[in-house]
Formats: C-alpha cells, structure tokens, sequence
C-alpha cells in the first residue's frame, strides 16, 4: 500500500466523483492519504474528509499564496485546530517568490507564525518553497537549527543549496509528477544526489501536477505509482524498496499518523 502524503481531496475538483477517485486509488494499491489545507476556510471540509474516508488524515495551515489575507492569523488558533486527532501537520506553509500573491514579508511573517505552531505542538511543518531559495535558507537555519522541528519541503523545484541545507537540518522531501517532465533535469539530478535515502515521501498534490503520461489532466492518488516507479529509475531502487522507504519516512515524520485496520 501506497500513502499519498500530499493531497487536495477536499478541491473542488473532487466534489462529483470522490468516491470513485478513492476507489480507482485503492484498486492502484495507494490507501492512505493526507489531505493539505491551504486556507483556513479549506480547515473544515479536509477535516470532514479526515474523518470519513478510512485512513485520511488532514493538516493545518496557510499557503503563503493566502499569507495576505490571514495576516492576523494566531499562533494559538493553529495550535487549538491541530489538537484534533486527525490533523497531523502544520501547513501548507512557506514562500512562493515566483506568484507572489502576497507580499512577501506577508508570507514571511505566515510562515514565522507557522514555525512557532509546529515548536509548540510538535508537529512536521509542511513546506512550500518557490523561487525564493535565500530566504527559505536562512528562516530554516535561524529557525530549525538547534530546535526539535522537523518538516518536509514539498513538491521541491528549488535549488541544490537548499535541498543540501534542508537535507543537513534533517529535512525529509516529497516527490510528484514533476519528477516525470521532461524538463526537471534539475530535479531529478537533486533526487538522486541530494535527497536522502531514508527521508522521501511520494505525494500526487492532486488535482495539480498529473505525472506523465496523463501530465495536464486532473490528477488524482491512482497515479501515484507512476511517481513511484520514477522514483524508483531515479535512486535505482526495486519497486518494492521504494514502497518501503517512502512508507517509512512518512511514519518516521508524521508520527500522529496510525493506520486503522488494513487500508
Ligand atoms: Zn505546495
């Protein structure tokens, strides 16, 4: 079985057929699933999800697209929603330079107030970095080191010296269908060389980024394997040390994950 650690399952683009995209996903061997929040209006829907459909679990936070708009977002609100026993991270979080929807000392402030969320509950951050790599570097180091925060850089298109510097704060990363273009040379040489082995997850971020060959269609957790098997060519890994790294990680870091009964 398969986790998708990086899902939208509460997106729009699910509202006519979730049901059947979660049967197409456990029918491609993926059972398990977390479902980000990115707006605090998105908290209650993914919880709804968390608690219904088996093996879900869903997380707290703001994607810095939003940072403006939850400019006075409260430590404390985060930490009272993160309590719940089906909220497993904090975030998505962190900074994207290359939209920059908010301002970015919008987003640096939300990300701040999420890093402070994550020391209190203990919970991984999950983090979204773009075109921003000098910033992201330097809250990482003035804030991670020395702390007991883990986290996860997500969906990672960043560069080799921030992937080095999340890797040394001992960092985990998830991998999806950008592995699969063409173009994400860059990418995959950062997976293979710089990502350590112990400290990968697989995640789809359905509805976005189908991998090849279904790249520019809806995504959603079937997919996964495709991901799974590039990762797999990328490291040289079997099918079957892929499946088991990647499930390890992800219990490694998000430890208020438990299964319930077979997926
Ligand atoms: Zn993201």
């Amino acid at each position: 079985m398969l986790i998708d650690t990086h899902a939208n399952l509460h997106n729009a683009a699910f509202d006519d057929d979730l049901s059947e995209v979660i049967q197409r996903a456990k029918q491609a061997g993926v059972g398990a699933f977390v479902t980000i929040c990115c707006q605090m209006d998105e908290f209650p829907p993914a919880l709804a999800l968390a608690e219904t459909i088996k093996n879900t679990w869903c997380t707290v936070g703001v994607h810095p697209h939003y940072a403006a708009q939850h400019a006075g977002l409260a430590v404390e609100k985060l930490v009272e929603l993160a309590a719940h026993d089906r909220v497993i991270g904090i975030g998505e979080t962190g900074l994207d330079y290359h939209y920059n929807y908010s301002p970015r000392q919008a987003q640096i402030d939300n990300l701040l107030t999420h890093i402070e969320a994550a020391r209190q509950t203990g919970l991984p951050l999950i983090l979204h970095t773009r075109e921003a790599d000098e910033d992201m570097s330097q809250i990482l180091q003035d804030e991670i080191t020395g702390s007991s925060i883990r986290f996860v850089l997500h969906s990672y298109t960043s560069g080799a010296e921030l992937a080095k510097i999340g890797a040394k704060l001992g960092g985990y990363f998830s991998v999806n269908g950008i592995s699969t273009f063409k173009n994400a040379i860059e990418v995959r040489d950062i997976i293979d060389k710089i990502m350590p082995d112990d400290r990968i997850m697989l995640e789809t971020d359905c509805p976005y980024l189908a991998p090849v060959p279904n790249r520019g269609r809806r995504n959603e957790p079937a997919f996964l394997p495709m991901v799974r098997d590039q990762l797999a060519e990328i490291k040289g890994w079997s099918i079957r040390q892929t499946n088991t790294r990647t499930n390890k990680a992800f219990f490694d870091l998000f430890t208020k994950a438990m299964l319930h009964g077979s997926a």
